[in-house]
């Protein structure tokens, strides 16, 4: 260099000092760059620069940052092949002349065996500078841009664990899953805006938000074999990706207890991740690891407590409510609410039939619904056997509408049955879900066969054992309670004709039989809220709740006929009517007298007959 050249290097460099100490933020190396191919073309009198980087994918430099706008505006078509010829001079100033005025100058800048860069300018013949100054330019250019690469890898750095800090705080304060993966996804774009990033997430840990989501799968192993990489080995992974031409890592989301996915982060172009990049979302991954963990162990341990209310709730409500039906409708809501479920069934075996318990969704009274309820009876047996099935169509040869279904047996002493839960969605029920109806169906069969056995009990208490008539206590009870509510009733009293005679001519035991024909007849002909008693011996009674006298007449003479009719040996009756109506005086007993009265005048008027005792 002579001294003209010199000062005007210095000159050159002079400025670049100037800019350097203006200059405030060194984190964005592209802007960085920009500036000092800007001030070289200005100080050189150059007509244009552009700095290159190698896609070692593509085996060509592609332009980063430029001045020249064409290069700008058709940046893909801009690269320049790394070919052998450009590989021997790389070292050296290479300046291409084609005998114009204006000269392509260019040198390269290799900073490792996949990173380097390529520097080239367009000049004028007569600004043309010797090879000595861009020999030192080149010289220079190789130092500062080094120097520049360090502090600004040292203050994004700062700034990275500036971020990295606040996120943590951030993610650690949540303890919803939803919102940690939300703050993951939102930290990882603030700090790489240039990235795309995606979180691959097992199974279990997705969320119904609109994020960035891949499910992991060990299908598509290709595409996902880096996210495998990591989820598996619990390292980070750094791909050369062929399918998206960049580099990918793949850092695995890791807590203190397991791996719960992986955050998978496309780079912009291909680049060489230096350690500390790899370091620093490492520590973002694990920190969303154990953020992710605690959100899990927290909702897990929210719903193991709504699980222990749900089934304390309801052992509550089944200890308490001692009706069997109202115990198993409020259980059955349960079921229906808690999983989410579109049938449930409570089936029992009673004398080796299956009864479908009132309360069941109704498809269990369908034809359809006999299929499943076969499938489960042949699958359990035993106490012991459950069914937990995400697909029924993998385990049936038929086609079948509901493909979730789950089923518990209910054996405990004279209670063996099953509780059969279904969906038509597939692996619509979790595993803890089918946990959860295991312990309330455990817990509350017991509660069940108390409820059964008392109500058994009490049925017997108030049941005539030869007819299965009500007994003759609960008929003065429950007319002894219409009395007080109802507006009015009617009571007969029947007296089956000449039955001495029966048990002479037949023996007791053909006697017997006609009372309880005779009590079949009387069932058959009253409705469910009318009670049908034995009231003693060959005497049974009938009383009509808030039926008039009138009707109850035609029903005493039905049964007259009735009886004459379907009795083998025939037999006949004679029956005694008396009724009450409200706002007289009256009770129990002379409603009993009156018909009693009235029976008396049918025997003697002939039998076979009705009479209505007035009042
Ligand atoms: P009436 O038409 O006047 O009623 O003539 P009756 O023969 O039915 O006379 P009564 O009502 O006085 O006699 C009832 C008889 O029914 C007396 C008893 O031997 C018989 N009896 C009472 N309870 C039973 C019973 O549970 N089983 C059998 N087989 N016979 C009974
Ligand atoms: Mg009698
Ligand atoms: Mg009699």
């Amino acid at each position: 260099m002579d001294v003209q050249e010199r000062d005007q290097y210095a000159i050159f460099k002079q400025k670049f000092f100037d800019w350097f100490l203006s200059e405030e933020d060194f984190t964005d190396l592209p802007r960085i760059i920009q500036a000092l191919i800007t001030l070289l073309q200005k100080e050189f009198h150059l007509l244009d620069v552009t700095f290159y980087v190698l896609n070692p994918f593509k085996h060509a430099f592609e332009p980063e940052v430029t001045t020249d706008c064409m290069i700008k505006q058709r940046r893909e078509h801009a690269s320049i092949p790394f070919d052998s010829h450009l590989k021997e001079q790389f070292d050296d100033v290479m300046i291409i002349d084609d005998g114009s005025e204006i000269k392509t100058v260019q040198f390269g800048v290799y900073f490792s065996e996949d990173s380097c860069s390529l520097v080239r300018f367009r000049i004028h013949e007569r600004d043309m500078l010797p090879t000595s100054s861009i020999k030192q330019m080149k010289h220079d250019f190789l130092k500062v841009f080094a120097r520049i690469r360090k502090v600004s890898e040292v203050l994004s750095e700062e700034k990275r664990y500036e971020q990295l800090h606040r996120a943590t705080t951030k993610i650690h304060a949540s303890m919803n899953i939803g919102d940690v993966l939300e703050e993951i996804v939102k930290t990882l774009k603030d700090v790489y805006p240039a990235f795309t990033c995606h979180l691959f997430l097992s199974h279990d840990s997705t969320t119904d938000r609109d994020l960035p989501i891949k499910l992991l799968t060990f299908e598509n192993e290709d595409e996902h074999m880096g996210a495998m990489q990591a989820y598996v080995t619990g390292q980070i992974q750094l791909h050369d990706s062929l399918v998206h031409k960049k580099s990918v890592i793949y850092a695995p989301i890791k807590g203190a207890q397991g791996i719960y996915g992986v955050i998978e982060m496309i780079a912009p172009t291909v680049m060489e991740l230096p350690e500390r990049e790899m370091r620093f979302i490492s520590l973002l991954a694990n920190t969303a690891g154990s953020a992710l963990e605690n959100a899990k162990l927290y909702e897990q341990s929210k719903r193991l407590i709504a699980d222990l209310q749900l089934i304390n709730e309801t052992i509550h409500h089944l200890n308490t409510n001692l009706r069997f039906q109202d115990a198993l409708q409020f259980m059955i809501e349960k079921i229906k609410t808690s999983f989410d479920a579109e049938e449930v069934g409570f089936i029992i075996l009673q004398e080796k039939e299956r009864k479908v318990l009132p309360g069941s969704t109704s498809f269990f009274q369908s034809r359809e619904a006999k299929a499943y309820v076969d499938f489960v009876f042949h699958r359990i047996q035993h106490p012991r056997d459950t069914l937990f099935l995400g697909d029924v169509k993998i385990h049936s040869n038929d086609t079948k509408r509901f493909r979730s279904l789950m089923a518990v047996p209910m054996m405990r002493g004279m209670m063996k049955g099953v509780a059969i839960v279904l969906h038509q969605e597939a692996y619509h029920f979790s595993f803890d879900m089918f946990k959860l109806l295991q312990s309330l169906i455990h817990h509350s069969t017991l509660a069940f066969t108390n409820a059964a056995l008392r109500e058994e009990l009490e049925r017997m208490v108030i049941t005539d054992r030869l007819t299965n008539l009500y007994a003759r206590h609960y008929l003065d009870e429950r007319i002894q309670r219409s009395m007080e509510e109802d507006g009015l009733g009617t009571f007969i009293l029947i007296d089956i004709d000449n039955f001495k005679k029966v048990n002479d001519t037949y023996g007791h035991q053909v006697g017997d039989e006609i009372i309880i024909q005779v009590a079949n007849i009387i069932k058959a002909n009253i409705r469910q809220n009318d009670i049908g008693a034995r009231w003693g011996g060959e005497e049974l009674a009938i009383y009509l709740p808030k039926v008039s006298i009138h009707a109850g007449v035609s029903i005493a003479n039905r049964l007259v006929q009735k009886v004459r009719e379907l009795t083998n040996p025939p037999v006949t009756i004679s029956c005694g009517v008396s009724y009450w109506k409200k706002n007289r005086v009256d009770s129990v007993k002379e409603l009993f007298n009156r018909a009693d009265e009235a029976l008396y005048t049918a025997k003697r008027a002939g039998k076979n007959r009705v009479v209505v005792q007035e009042y």
